[in-house]
């Protein structure tokens, strides 16, 4: 079985994000970007399966600019078999993305996708959901365990009331969710191995998509500033504050 696995380049989740001046969004000039942190989960998942004999071939795809082959090659270097990249200057929309990647799941007939549960950067957490009702797949979202079967999978999700263990015929698409593993390191040998795998690159006009955008960002703010904290010199003096002040009591 084979095992197509979604991953995007974001903003590196060790940077502290600065607003644009005029609000359009977040800058993204010089600063580090990385694989977003929920696809390196579902890429280390997949190779897990490969690893425990579960499937065969992992094939990882990203949409977005050139240098997206760089969160590829990382893809590569842990282990995937095969890159695709989808080049686009264009902000693509989970929609689209799921689009393509739907485009993508035709030609390549996998067994099983992974999509990471969301986007750091957007926080849609739509994608996956999104490529299931256009593939016509079950999908089973937030995993925290993913059991291969006999033509099914188990996936069991982290729901608000503890865990849910759903099964999902093959082929389906999973989501990822945090817990499900701690994603390996790439080793140097690897990353330098890596540069030879095959990486196929394709447009989004390839698969008949239009990447125009559907949604328009009205404004970017900064979460407000905290109030500096004061230090209180008794448990009564504190209550009352909570009290009189913060109103908390
Ligand atoms: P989102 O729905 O935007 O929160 O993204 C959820 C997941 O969809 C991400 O973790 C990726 O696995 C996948 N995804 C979203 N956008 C892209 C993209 N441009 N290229 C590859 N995968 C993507």
């Amino acid at each position: 079985m084979k095992i197509l696995v979604t991953v995007k380049r974001v903003v590196d989740f060790n940077v502290k994000i600065r607003v644009k001046a005029d609000g359009t969004g977040v800058e993204l000039a010089n600063v580090k970007m990385s694989m977003n942190p929920f696809d390196e989960i579902s890429v280390e998942e997949a190779l897990r399966l490969k690893e425990a004999g579960k499937a065969s071939e992992v094939v990882v795809v990203s949409i977005g600019p050139a240098k997206a082959e760089e969160t590829l090659r990382t893809a590569l270097a842990m282990g995937a078999d095969r890159a695709i990249l989808v080049e686009t200057e264009d902000q693509v929309e989970p929609l689209a993305v799921a689009k393509i990647v739907k485009g993508v799941a035709e030609a390549e007939q996998p067994g099983l996708i992974i999509v990471g549960k969301q986007a750091i950067d957007d926080d849609s957490n739509q994608t996956g959901q999104m490529l299931s009702a256009l593939l016509g797949w079950p999908q089973g979202t937030f995993a925290s365990k993913v059991e291969i079967g006999d033509g099914k999978v188990n996936v069991t999700r982290e729901v608000d009331g503890g865990l849910q263990t759903v099964e999902l015929k093959l082929p389906a698409v999973v989501t990822t969710d945090l817990r499900l593993n701690e994603p390996r390191y790439a080793s140097l040998p690897n990353i330098m191995k890596a540069k030879k795998k095959p990486l196929d690159k394709k447009t989004p006009a390839d698969f008949g998509v239009d990447t125009a955008a559907r949604i328009k960002v009205l404004k970017t703010e900064e979460p407000s500033g905290r109030k500096a904290g004061i230090k209180v010199k008794s448990v009564a003096e504190l209550v009352e504050k909570l009290k009189t002040e913060a109103g908390v009591l």
